[in-house]
Order: C-alpha cells, then sequence, then structure tokens
C-alpha cells in the first residue's frame, strides 16, 4: 500500500490566488457585463523586449538545422549565460563570482521553493511575514512547518513587517537554523537598506544561520543605496543562497528563466559537525532532478545584457514603475496609507478603518470592478492590508484610480 504523504494535507486546500479567482467567478456571474480590472495577480502584461524576441527566433532557427541542434544542455545551465550573470549583474557591484556558482534554471520558483531539500527536515525557519507563500508551503509538505494553529504554522519563527516597524523585521530573539529574507518585498513593496541587510548577515554568522535571499524584484530598484544583493555585504557568501529571476526584469513569466547563486564558501553541518560545501550538494542534486532550462529561453535570458536588451529593460522596468508612481500619488491624495511602490512594483495598501483584508477587497471588487490581493493571504502579519501590482497597463491603471477615487 503506498502511504501519503500526510504534510500535503495540512496545506491550505486552495493556493491563494485560486481562492481570489474563485471569488471573481461568482461576481462575474451576477455582474455579467462588468469590466473588471485585475490589480491583484503578479504577472506582467508587456510583451517581449525587441533584443529578447530576436535572440529566440535566432536560437529556433539554430535548433533547426543539424548543426546548430541542442539536445539536453548543461544541468547548471549554459556556460554564456553564466558568464553573462557573473560579468553584468554582480561585477558592477564588486561582487566576484565564478560561473560555476550560478545555478541556471526553469524561474525562481522551483528553486525556491527545492532548496529546503538541501537541509535536515529538523531544521527551524524563520520567515519575515508577510512573505511569498512558496517558502513556508514547500517547508510544510516536507513536515518542517509543523502544526497549524490560528493560521501560524508552529515550527516557523514569524518576524512582523507592517507599519507599526516601518517594515523592518527585528532578529529573532533565539537561534534559527534557516531564514527566508525577500528583497525588494513581496507583497508589501518595501525594501532593505545596507544598514539593516548587515545585521542580517552577522546574526547568520554568529548563529551558523543559513540565509535564503530571493532578490527577484532587484531590477525595480530605483534608488542608489538599496542593495541589488545579499553579496553586497562582507560574509555574506559564508551563509546565504540568493535567487534571481527574469520574470519581472524581462517578462519571462511565460518564457520561464532565472537563476540561484550558491557561492563555493557556503557550508553547513553534519550532526558529527564536519561542514559540507552546499554548491556541490546543490549541483548533485540538480543533476538528479533537473534537465536543464531550454536553450532557447537561455539565449533570451543572455539578450537581456547586450547594450539593446538592458536600455529596453529598462523601459520596460520604468512603464511599470510609471504606475506605481500613479497609485501611490492617487491612493495617497485620498487620505489612504500607502506602502511600497518606490523600488518595486508593489503597493502596499493599509485598509481604512480597521477592515479585514478580505472584506475589502470584496468591497473592491464590487463597488469599483478592481481586484486586489488581500494582505492576509500572504501571513498573519498581511491582515489589514491588501496588495495591489503596477503590472497592469497605463490605461488600466489609470481607469483603476478613477474607480478607486469615484468609490472612496
Ligand atoms: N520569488 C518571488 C518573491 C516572487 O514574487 C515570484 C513570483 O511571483 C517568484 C519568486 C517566482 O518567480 P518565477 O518562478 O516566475 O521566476
Amino acid at each position: 500500500m503506498a502511504l501519503v504523504n500526510e504534510h500535503f494535507l495540512k496545506l491550505p486546500d486552495n493556493y491563494l490566488f485560486a481562492d481570489i479567482a474563485k471569488k471573481v467567478n461568482v461576481f462575474k456571474v451576477s455582474h455579467p457585463h462588468a469590466n473588471i480590472i485585475s490589480l491583484g495577480i503578479g504577472d506582467v502584461t508587456r510583451p517581449l523586449c525587441p533584443a529578447v524576441v530576436e535572440a529566440m527566433h535566432k536560437a529556433v532557427d539554430e535548433m533547426a538545422t543539424t548543426k546548430g541542434f541542442r539536445g539536453y544542455g548543461p544541468e547548471q545551465g549554459y556556460q554564456f549565460l553564466r558568464e553573462a550573470i557573473v560579468k553584468n549583474d554582480f561585477l558592477p557591484r564588486g561582487i566576484h563570482l565564478d560561473p560555476s556558482e550560478i545555478f541556471v534554471n526553469d524561474g525562481a520558483k522551483s528553486d525556491t521553493g527545492n532548496i529546503q531539500e538541501l537541509v535536515r527536515w529538523d531544521n527551524s525557519i524563520g520567515v519575515t511575514d508577510p512573505i511569498y507563500p512558496v517558502y513556508i508551503d514547500s517547508n510544510v509538505m516536507i513536515g518542517r512547518a509543523g502544526e497549524v494553529t490560528d493560521g501560524k504554522w508552529n515550527n516557523v519563527t514569524y518576524l512582523p513587517c507592517t507599519a507599526e516597524n516601518n517594515f523592518i523585521p527585528q532578529l529573532p530573539d533565539r537561534r534559527v537554523d534557516i531564514i527566508y529574507l525577500c528583497y525588494p518585498n513581496n507583497p508589501t513593496g518595501t525594501v532593505i537598506s545596507k544598514e539593516e541587510l548587515r545585521k542580517w548577515v552577522n546574526y547568520a554568522l554568529k548563529n551558523d544561520t543559513l540565509i535564503f535571499y530571493d532578490a527577484a524584484y532587484e531590477a525595480y530598484i530605483q534608488e542608489p543605496d538599496i542593495p541589488h544583493s545579499i553579496y553586497e555585504i562582507k560574509g555574506a557568501r559564508k551563509v546565504a543562497i540568493e535567487f534571481h529571476s527574469y520574470s519581472k526584469t524581462a517578462g519571462f513569466t511565460g518564457v520561464r528563466c532565472g537563476y540561484t547563486v550558491v557561492p563555493k564558501e557556503l557550508t553547513a553541518s553534519t550532526l558529527e559537525g564536519e561542514r559540507i560545501a552546499l554548491n556541490q550538494l546543490w549541483y548533485r542534486r540538480q543533476c538528479t532532478k533537473f534537465n536543464g532550462t531550454s536553450y532557447i529561453s537561455q539565449r533570451a535570458a543572455e539578450a537581456i545584457y547586450t547594450p539593446e536588451g538592458k536600455e529596453q529593460v529598462r523601459e520596460t522596468i520604468a512603464y511599470y514603475m510609471d504606475n506605481a508612481r500613479t497609485m501611490r500619488h492617487t491612493l495617497t491624495s485620498l487620505g489612504l496609507e500607502v506602502f511600497g511602490g518606490e523600488n518595486a512594483p508593489y503597493i502596499w495598501l493599509k485598509v481604512p478603518n480597521g477592515e479585514s483584508s478580505w472584506r475589502f477587497f470584496e468591497q473592491m471588487l464590487y463597488n469599483a470592478h478592481v481586484v486586489c490581493t488581500p494582505g492576509v493571504g500572504f501571513g498573519p502579519s498581511g491582515e489589514g492590508y491588501v496588495r495591489l501590482t503596477a503590472f497592469g497597463s497605463h490605461e488600466d491603471c489609470a481607469e483603476a484610480m478613477m474607480r478607486l477615487k469615484k468609490w472612496i
């Protein structure tokens, strides 16, 4: 008899966005003619930039010839892309990485979910709260999160990030083995300063803690002093794995490509105290469970690093950040408390009058026909907030803001 992994049964029935879709569908049935604008799900809408499209066409043409055809590629990614990453994403920031420390993947979701396989099931974990749900759910699946009561997992240390602490998480008051950090943050759109990030690296060095640092939105940083990578902080290579994604940087949510950095210096301990290099372990894991990202996607990603690619990607990001500015401006002028949206494509809105996230979500849907994401779906400290995304068109964004003005 095959016994099921019962940890899966502890997960909430539906993924947050499936719940939202269900509620929006109910609304559609009773309001078939309503023109709904979604500022909810974090998917991009602008087309791929010309440099990427050209590179993809070229790669397809190569694959159509006997000489240029490629089958399985290296599990860790093609050298051409790993070299471009090292040279463009890290060297200009004074970070020296070797291509063997880069693992190209099919987007950051897989690796942020899978990375926890590298550590024993009984490690303790800490997360900033609210947070991208994949971090906790992937730990639930393996039994590391424990049991849930009142919306909290008993083996997870929650580090609240709310308006009250200016979205700066406090260091845990106990030793935690693994910490997930995400900056710029999804869902709050807030960022971390170098000084604050240094505190985390020092905490990790002191406590032998492993940091999983999700930098999926680093391309949206506008201010000069905000760190784009945790490796800008001295000592971070000894304690941190970092995740990058081309999804929001270059509209690759459908193309699928990203990468993970596992520095050679990073180690974790066996029960006997032997230090094991995680780079080797992750390489071994990927070779067993992953057959690489398509050649076409990797050529597409490489094109982002050409001068034209860089300029075109910047333009698209500026387009979305224009939306973020419009949203911040409108919502602030309505007297609402608004966070994020300055170095990230997310606006985190405090629900007025102490109402719940889901109640405000429904009111916005029924009164303005605009969809947001209830903050509580990202963790207990998200209650009382909703997330709005800047990934729509200028026209939809302007129309949504006009409707919110009328409604509020
Ligand atoms: N990390 C964060 C914080 C995200 O918000 C997302 C997607 O929304 C991802 C990772 C995964 O992105 P992808 O798998 O498309 O690279």
